[in-house]
């Protein structure tokens, strides 16, 4: 079956999908984008993505594309003929066209909408939550907005390869101070000695992950203490558990870091129960 994306106002085939090359998000990464799961055809947790998006183009003073049930009719859309049961949506949105510029004020531009969908076989991600993930630390060299999920990528590219090359599935990002700003991909949470939940609190140095919020709130649901405070790879070597939330895992437990164990050094039961619990919190809504 011939995969379909959507962009600028039509459904083209994967392999014939174009945007012009002076697109803005082509020359200054001036864009933004979403990634949302599809579960048994259902988009979890859509109104907190599309609140994200709005929030991250508003930042930006980029133009909203269109009206949010127009975007969620598309996001059906691309889903239903896609035929995707269990993946996941991603949906870019640039400030559009023009001659190269750095100055955007005054200039008319249509933003560029492009939303595509792919299937992820369900057993890939539990395989890989059973197992647990390997991270490596690295320094965080990101620019001073991580709260806008812009898809100035490139460190988080680099990152990944040298977790990569390091045998490893993610990498922590280390702030000047050595504390933990967040994953590659992911926010990041300890079970601390206390056994409190801990994740560092939102400021403009980390992405607000919609994932991070539901795990929030399935903690409150089962009785779990939460300190939004930010650790140092030495608070999680001396934690119980440690995890990564993102929409592409929801709740991944974590095994090592830099080649020692964390905790037990296997998946640890708390993050094995938010991961258990949190489609029970997500919010699911039919395709349109
Ligand atoms: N932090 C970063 C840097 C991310 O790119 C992502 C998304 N992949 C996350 C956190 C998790 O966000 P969400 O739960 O909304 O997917």
């Amino acid at each position: 079956m011939a995969r379909v994306v959507y962009v600028n106002g039509s459904y083209r085939r994967h392999g014939e999908a174009h945007v012009h090359v002076e697109d803005r998000g082509f020359q200054f990464a001036d864009a933004v984008y979403e990634v949302i799961e599809v579960l048994g055809r259902q988009l979890v947790d859509a109104p907190r993505h599309l609140d994200r998006l709005q929030r991250s183009l508003g930042e930006l003073r980029i133009r909203e594309p269109m009206s949010r049930p127009a975007m969620l009719h598309i996001i059906g859309e691309i889903v239903r003929r896609n035929r995707v049961t269990d993946g996941l949506v991603y949906m870019q949105v640039s400030r559009g066209a023009a001659p190269r510029d750095f100055l955007f004020t005054g200039k008319h531009m249509t933003p560029t909408f492009v939303c595509l969908a792919r299937p992820v076989p369900p057993g890939i991600r539990q395989a890989k939550a059973q197992r647990g993930l390997r991270i490596v630390s690295l320094p965080d060299i990101r620019w001073g907005r991580c709260d806008i999920k812009t898809v100035m990528l490139l460190p988080a590219v680099l990152a990944k390869e040298q977790a990569l090359a390091a045998g490893a599935d993610e990498a922590w990002l280390v702030d000047a101070d050595g504390f933990v700003t967040e994953g590659a991909s992911s926010n990041a949470w300890i079970v601390n000695a206390g056994g409190q939940l801990q994740t560092r609190a939102l400021s403009p140095a980390l992405l607000p992950g919609v994932t991070r919020h539901t795990t929030l709130d399935v903690a409150a649901a089962i009785g779990l203490e939460v300190v939004l405070q930010p650790f140092t790879a030495k608070d999680a070597y001396l934690s119980r558990e440690a995890f990564a939330t993102s929409a592409s895992g929801t709740v991944m437990p974590i095994v090592e870091l830099d080649g020692k164990a964390i905790g037990s050094g296997k998946p640890g039961p708390i993050a094995e129960a938010l991961r258990k619990a949190f489609h029970n919190h997500a919010q699911h809504q039919d395709c349109r």
